[in-house]
């Protein structure tokens, strides 16, 4: 039997390197967006992570004619009713440019609400498609914290900074990497699109 491909709908060089690592049990081989020679930029158009999982998945396959997973993750905050959601990379738009404007921000909204109120999570949505563009199935990962009131620690980006994880008393971006991409919303996802993956090619 050949080996099969599988693409992960991404150009980011980390993105790639975690899920190479998250997918290490894929029996096949990995291929990016580059890699497989897919120029064209699918925009997420959906307002929910799902609706852009599905999308991006669907699209990629059809364009590469590969077996595609894809993603779409972000922050959600509980008193602010799940903001910024699905907007996480362009929250409060283009007034907003860096990682720490938009943690800025946050902070901003978030003023005056007690440390109890502050329970956030974030998300990842990971869509499977086949090489036609049918998506195959969609999963969901989490992983529960708190937005702490200043900025602490230098690894990870986005909102790691912000994002308080309480059974270790740290915010993510005082977790070594490799601790973060064991825990995270991502590899939740990820670990159970494994699963459904060897299903599909056993
Ligand atoms: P993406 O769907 O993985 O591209 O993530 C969209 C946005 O959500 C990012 O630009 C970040 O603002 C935020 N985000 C997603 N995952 C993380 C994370 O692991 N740490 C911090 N921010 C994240």
């Amino acid at each position: 039997m050949s080996t099969p491909v599988l693409l992960v709908a991404t150009r980011n060089p980390g993105k790639m390197r975690e899920y190479r690592e998250l997918l290490a049990g894929w029996p096949g081989s990995l291929i990016s967006l580059d890699d497989a020679g897919v120029a064209a930029e699918v925009e997420e158009t959906g307002d929910t992570f799902l609706a852009n999982a599905h999308l991006k998945a669907s699209e990629y396959a059809r364009l590469s004619g590969c077996l595609t997973v894809s993603d779409d993750s972000g922050l959600e905050v509980h008193a602010l009713g799940g903001a910024p959601g699905v907007y996480s990379a362009r929250y409060g738009g283009d007034a907003y440019a860096s990682d720490g404007d938009r943690v800025e921000l946050l902070l901003n909204n978030l003023e005056g609400v007690p440390w109890e109120r502050r329970l956030a999570r974030f998300r990842c949505f990971t869509a499977i498609a086949g090489p036609g563009g049918q998506v195959l199935s969609t999963f969901v990962g989490s992983i529960a914290g708190m937005v702490q009131y200043e900025p602490n620690g230098e690894h990870g980006f986005g909102y790691d900074p912000v994002f308080y994880l309480p059974s270790y008393g740290k915010t993510i971006a005082q977790l070594p990497l490799e601790d973060k991409n064991r825990i995270s919303h991502r590899a939740d996802a990820a670990r159970k699109a494994l699963l459904a993956l060897k299903k599909l090619t056993a």
